[in-house]
């Protein structure tokens, strides 16, 4: 669980978690520092990033290690896991409604609040539209509502934006960037596109490990002079995978 701390930022202290039955840790002596704004989690299948986003949204307890943030910030968390899922039979709106609900939303706030998160994610005109009735798109964007309809100070999101259209994506990547200035952002992501369009800071996970924690400038410095090279990769593709290069090589992995 996520303690108490005077700052303005999320921080991770040598986290590591093994799961039950496991003898390898799923997260070893992570290390990261995560400010107001958007921060992208980067790595490969398996390198930890659920697990991590997990642990931060207080659903688990890492084995060793401890998360600490800026006072409130655990109390006010939203979570998006990969598979979130609904009963079909609910509507858009009922979805939202009972989570200010159970968020503790005051009663006269309610239903602005709804209002706001339908439209931040463009289905304000859905609102009486089943859950079993839209597309695969359109329920992704009203998780990503019910996950930010009670104005979290930490928002954490595990691949918003898997599975979306192009123009989906460009809805749901403007209002993450519209929260930018009050809320802390975490996602996790395989789309190199959205890291360059919306994250102010970057966290690499190599099996486990952290190999990179820093901003988006310092992120892109090790990938050279893109405009020289031909090899079909964007300059953010090419410090990402530089990025996991070099920890191979130093041995940062298992
Ligand atoms: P990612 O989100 O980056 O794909 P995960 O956090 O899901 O990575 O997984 C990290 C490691 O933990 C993987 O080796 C995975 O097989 C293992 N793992 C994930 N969930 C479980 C679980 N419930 N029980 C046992 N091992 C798990």
């Amino acid at each position: 669980m996520v303690t108490g701390a005077a700052s303005e930022h999320i921080d991770i202290n040598d986290v590591s978690f093994t799961y039950p039955r496991r003898s390898i840790p799923a997260l070893d002596m992570v290390n990261a520092h995560w400010p107001r704004g958007v921060t992208a989690l980067l790595g490969a299948n398996g390198s930890g990033k659920t697990t991590l986003m997990t642990i931060v949204a207080g659903l688990r307890r890492p084995t060793s290690g401890e998360v600490s943030a800026a006072d409130g910030t655990a109390q006010s968390v939203g979570y998006l896991p990969q598979d979130a899922g609904w009963p079909p039979s609910f509507t858009v709106g009922e979805l939202l409604e009972y989570t200010v609900w159970w968020r503790r939303v005051p009663r006269n706030q309610r239903s602005t609040a709804c209002r706001r998160a339908a439209e931040a994610v463009g289905l304000g005109h859905r609102e009486r539209a089943k859950i079993g009735e839209l597309s695969g798109g359109q329920r992704r964007r009203a998780m990503i509502a019910q996950a930010m309809v009670h104005s979290p100070r930490l928002l954490i999101l595990d691949e918003p934006t898997a599975g979306l259209d192009p123009e989906q994506r460009v809805g749901v990547r403007e209002t993450l960037a519209s929260l930018k200035d009050t809320t802390t952002v975490i996602i996790s992501t395989h789309i190199i596109d959205d890291v360059d369009r919306i994250c102010d800071h970057v966290t690499v996970l190599n099996d486990g490990a952290s190999v990179f924690d820093g901003d988006v400038a310092a992120f892109l410095s090790p990938g050279g002079t893109p405009a020289s090279r031909d090899d079909g990769r964007s300059r953010m593709e090419r410090s990402y995978l530089q990025v996991l290069a070099d920890a191979r090589a130093s041995g940062t992995q298992r």
